[in-house]
């Protein structure tokens, strides 16, 4: 199953699709997090005959082509927890880009946290923060959602808390990245991370998934990797943080981005006003945005 939220009239509505062409409102939660946190399972014949008869017109089905979508947790929880430099492609360039900032031995996974107040979703925009942000950067990344609480999880059993799998753009200020000792600020600014079109929930994708994960700007490709090549793998990465801390259900977890990003092309090259971003994922789908 797919889920997705949509903006209908102003209103933020979370949806369920079988194949991603027609969006069936979900009227018993207020938002995907709320169907996440309370575990409510979703049975799609009887969604669609609730919302075909639905006296709310919101709340009547959509064909996706005419849906305004949001990102699929538009607000999440709680901060993104990320991966750094965890595709061995990707840490190459990075170091050679700043070996101060990105290189040297790193034999534990680097860990750190994302603020997202508010999620860009399909077709949303990138904010360039002119004066602020002098290199803009992308990193297309697989994102895992957690569907139950987290705490002591062994390696075989990570698969049984992923609830689904979304596309997430980690938008990255490189010179406020390394400027600062720690990524928190170059990665926390309103509006980068855009995430989306849906989630895909876990039981539709083979674990771990192997997935081809690309991003194109302005029509060049310039990541083409699998997210089989993972560092830490998602079992690894689950079972290692949850031996001491508890990973709440609708935890997302931004798993690491591999080469091409823009500080890694030879010259470096930046995102600007503009620019068409899309970031995607063999199975989950094409998140397209653009540079404001
Ligand atoms: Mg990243």
């Amino acid at each position: 199953m797919r889920f997705y939220t949509m903006l209908r009239e102003g209103r933020e509505i979370p949806c369920a699709s079988s194949d991603g062409q027609v969006l069936y409102p979900i009227p018993s939660v207020a938002s995907i997090n709320d169907l996440i946190s309370r575990g409510v399972l979703v049975d799609l014949e009887s969604l669609k005959s609730a919302s075909e008869n639905a006296d709310d017109p919101l709340l009547k089905p959509l064909p996706l082509a005419e849906a305004e979508l949001l990102a699929p947790i538009p607000h999440p929880l709680q901060d993104v927890v990320c991966l750094g430099l965890n595709y061995a492609s990707h840490r190459e360039e990075a170091a050679r880009f700043s070996d101060t900032a990105f290189g040297g031995e790193r034999p534990y996974p680097i860990f750190f946290a994302k603020r997202v107040n508010t999620a860009p979703g399909p077709e949303g925009t990138i904010p360039s923060y002119p004066g602020l942000v002098e290199k803009l950067d992308y990193e297309c990344e697989l994102a895992v959602i957690l569907g139950k609480d987290a705490f002591g999880v062994a390696p075989e059993q990570v698969k049984d808390y992923i609830f689904g799998y979304t596309v997430l753009n980690d938008v990255s200020a490189r010179t406020l990245q390394t400027r600062h000792k720690q990524w928190y600020f170059g990665k926390s600014l309103d509006g980068f991370t855009p995430m989306g079109p849906c989630i895909v929930t876990a039981d539709e994708i083979a674990y771990p998934p192997a997935l081809a994960i690309r991003c194109r700007v302005d029509g060049e490709l310039r990541q083409d990797s699998n997210t089989e090549n993972l560092l830490t793998t998602i079992d690894e990465i689950v079972s290692m943080l949850t031996q001491g801390m508890t990973l709440k259900a609708g935890t997302i977890i931004a798993t690491g981005t591999p080469a091409g990003v823009g500080m890694g092309m030879q010259p470096p090259c930046f995102l600007k006003s503009g620019d068409k971003v899309e970031c995607e994922i063999e199975g989950i789908g094409n998140l397209v945005n653009y540079v404001k």
